[in-house]
């Protein structure tokens, strides 16, 4: 990772960066040399988990980086937030890892919720511990999670997550749902594992109230050692799925972004999501950032610039610093 000391990176964004340096007397908008805006932040906070999804951990679930004192604190992280609000961040996901997985993380959300601008606090998880945290999470500020469940059968949900119980899992959607918040329902589609299950899936979504997405698989770390036949895209999920969606009617990219819907092929109006790195990359209308569990700011998974704001803090730097360093990753970002 480039490491440059905050003198350095500041005279770096104004040479890259079409502004004044009177500008950073104030934090700045994030925006990139594309003009994009950034709206979304998705804040990891921690690198373990419980499970070990086949595409996603090794067998062992270890993380050999998880260091505690390596991790944002939370008086930390909720300091990064509450700059990343006043440069127009809008939205924050917590996601992982597992964020379930680091201790106290109700803490951390109401830290957030309580000291930050930020309009929607959101999370993405395995919901494994979601029936005790739902209430103490909504309770804390979060409005809605994003759960991703591949399959329906508990041996195959075992399989996929290499030892995980289904019916932990089902619980913590019920109790999501029971105490109010918003739940999205995230599947990666395998084809020869849970491909004759996906019309399934989405008619149980459906009947939850909920809306379910397909992503399709990355070929990314552990992803990259399945067998590329396993690999579904977003058209061979719409195939699979039949009548149930009606290809004429995209509804197009809502809310947050980056996930694209079908509607129901019954006029119902209720909608399958399709998130598509693989076949359709959504970089144009790209608005997030990512800042890692150790507080590495990225703009993106492929962008090879990510600067400590861990390091900037602990350094003694000001809320200016910081926020110069995160437009100075953006301004590195090539896609
Ligand atoms: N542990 C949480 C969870 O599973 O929802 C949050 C972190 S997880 C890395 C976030 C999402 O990334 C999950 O929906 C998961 O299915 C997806 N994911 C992980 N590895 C992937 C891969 N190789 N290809 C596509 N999606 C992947
Ligand atoms: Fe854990 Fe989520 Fe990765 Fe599965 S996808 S191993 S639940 S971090």
């Amino acid at each position: 990772m480039l490491r440059l000391p905050l003198l350095e990176s500041r005279s770096a964004v104004y040479e890259q960066w079409p502004v004044r340096p009177d500008d950073f007397n104030e934090i700045p908008l994030l925006r990139d040399a594309r003009g994009r805006r950034y709206t979304y932040l998705r804040l990891s906070v921690t690198d373990r988990c419980d499970l070990a999804c086949v595409y996603c951990m090794p067998p062992s679930g270890e993380d050999e980086h998880a260091v505690r004192r390596d991790l944002l604190t939370f008086e930390e992280a909720s300091r990064l937030v509450s700059v990343f609000a006043l440069a127009g961040i809008r939205r924050v996901r917590f996601t992982g890892g597992e964020p379930l997985a680091r201790k106290d993380i109700v803490r951390l959300v109401e830290l957030v919720h309580r000291r930050t601008e930020v309009e929607q606090l959101v999370m993405t998880t395995n919901a494994t511990r979601l029936p005790e945290l739902a209430r103490p999470l909504r309770n804390a500020g979060l409005f809605g999670v994003n759960v991703s469940i591949d399959t329906l059968d508990e041996d195959r949900f075992r399989e996929l997550t290499r030892g995980g119980d289904l019916r932990r899992v089902l619980a913590g959607i019920h109790a999501a749902l029971d105490v109010g918040l918003e739940v999205k329902l995230n599947t990666v589609p395998l084809r020869g594992s849970n491909d004759a299950e996906l019309r399934k899936i989405v008619d149980w979504a459906w009947s939850l109230g909920a809306t379910p997405r397909f992503i399709e698989l990355m070929p990314l770390g552990e992803g990259a050692k399945l067998p590329a036949e396993m690999r579904m895209t977003a058209d061979d999920v719409v195939d699979a799925l039949g009548a149930q969606v009606c290809r004429e009617a995209p509804t197009g990219v809502e809310g947050h972004g980056p996930a694209r819907y079908l509607a129901a092929g019954d006029g119902s109006g209720r909608r399958v999501g399709f998130i598509t790195p693989i076949s359709n990359e959504f970089c144009d209308t790209c608005n997030r950032v990512r800042v890692t569990a150790r507080g590495d700011v990225r703009a993106c998974l492929a962008s090879r610039r990510a600067i400590s704001l861990r390091d900037i803090m602990r350094a003694g730097g000001s809320d200016l610093d910081l926020a110069w360093a995160m437009v100075w990753s953006l301004s590195g970002k090539d896609r």
